[in-house]
């Protein structure tokens, strides 16, 4: 089912050193080599299959502040300026859009807990707004939500797990960075205690530094050079629907599921947690 993970064409030719080499074209990896190569590094993004190919191709796409770990909030809302100027950074477009997230209550427990994101939420500044049934519903019209109030913060948004990494990956790219597809990197040679090199299955590359960012690999990369990365893989499912003509407009998670709409106009459902 559509949308389908915009390709990025790899490279022909393997560089034969860099000054940093980035292993893994998920969205950090493809984040990490075009600030890199935007600072004017030399920079090797690799990747084992297809920019986007994992995770990052096929999330919720929430960019969200709201409902995080306190630590979390200072990232959360500078990423979210970020994303504000990534289309206009990059020449290309991400799916960015603020489109506005809900979270819903319908329970004595949901509803301690949406006071407590709405406290966290308000000491760090953001904009957040109560809605009660009334509110709901002319947010979610016709919906049958088990939700008696929800919190709503009009200006985060979501970006389109389909184009995001794809287009920062090309970003690199026209930063200068090399971009390899179906290269995976096997292991990492040292000298004098430092990284200098890196083993893909195409070859090897010379390089000053390299940045991991192999998602759900990591944890096995790091083993294979006797580094214990501690790490928990979940695994979910995530179902998307054809485009539905005069569904809402707002990103929802309540009870157990969540929803968003798509820049298709189709909508990405989940179970939450
Ligand atoms: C169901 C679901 C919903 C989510 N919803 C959201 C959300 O709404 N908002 C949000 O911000 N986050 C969300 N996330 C989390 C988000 O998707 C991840 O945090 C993010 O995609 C991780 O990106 P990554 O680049 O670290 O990993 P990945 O996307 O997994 O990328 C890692 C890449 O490394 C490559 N690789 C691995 N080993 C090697 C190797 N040896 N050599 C070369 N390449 C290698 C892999 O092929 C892969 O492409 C969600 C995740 C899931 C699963």
């Amino acid at each position: 089912m559509r949308p389908w993970v915009t390709t990025v064409a790899g490279d022909a030719d393997l560089p034969e050193a860099v000054e940093l080499v980035v292993i893994g074209g998920g969205i950090i990896g493809c984040s990490a080599a075009l600030w890199a190569a935007e600072q004017g590094l030399r920079v090797a993004l690799l990747e084992k299959g297809r920019i986007a190919g994992e995770q990052s191709g096929r999330n919720w796409g929430w960019v969200r502040r709201m409902g995080r770990a306190a630590a979390e909030y200072p990232l959360g809302i500078a990423s979210l300026t970020l994303w504000a100027g990534l289309n206009a950074r990059i020449g290309r477009d991400t799916g960015f859009r603020r489109c506005g997230i809900v979270y819903g209550a319908g329970s004595a427990r949901e509803e301690a807990w949406l006071d407590g994101v709405e406290a966290e939420a308000r000491r760090f500044g953001l904009g957040v707004t109560r809605l009660d049934r009334a509110g709901l519903a002319d947010h979610f019209p016709g919906a049958r939500l088990a939700a008696t109030t929800a919190l709503m913060t009009a200006d985060d948004g979501r970006a389109e797990p389909a184009l995001a990494a794809p287009a920062l990956a090309e970003g690199a790219r026209d930063a200068g960075a090399a971009v390899l597809t179906n290269c995976a990197v096997r292991g990492l040679e040292t000298e004098a205690g430092r990284v200098s090199a890196v083993v893909t299955e195409r070859g090897v590359i010379r390089c000053g530094a390299a940045i991991l960012a192999a998602g759900a690999w990591s944890r096995l990369f790091c083993g294979n050079l006797g580094i214990d990365l501690p790490q928990v893989r979940v695994r979910s499912s995530v179902l998307r629907t054809a485009p539905v003509a005069g569904g809402p407009a707002l990103a929802l998670g309540t009870g157990r599921f969540g929803i968003r709409p798509r820049a298709d106009g189709g909508y990405t459902v989940a179970r939450r947690g």
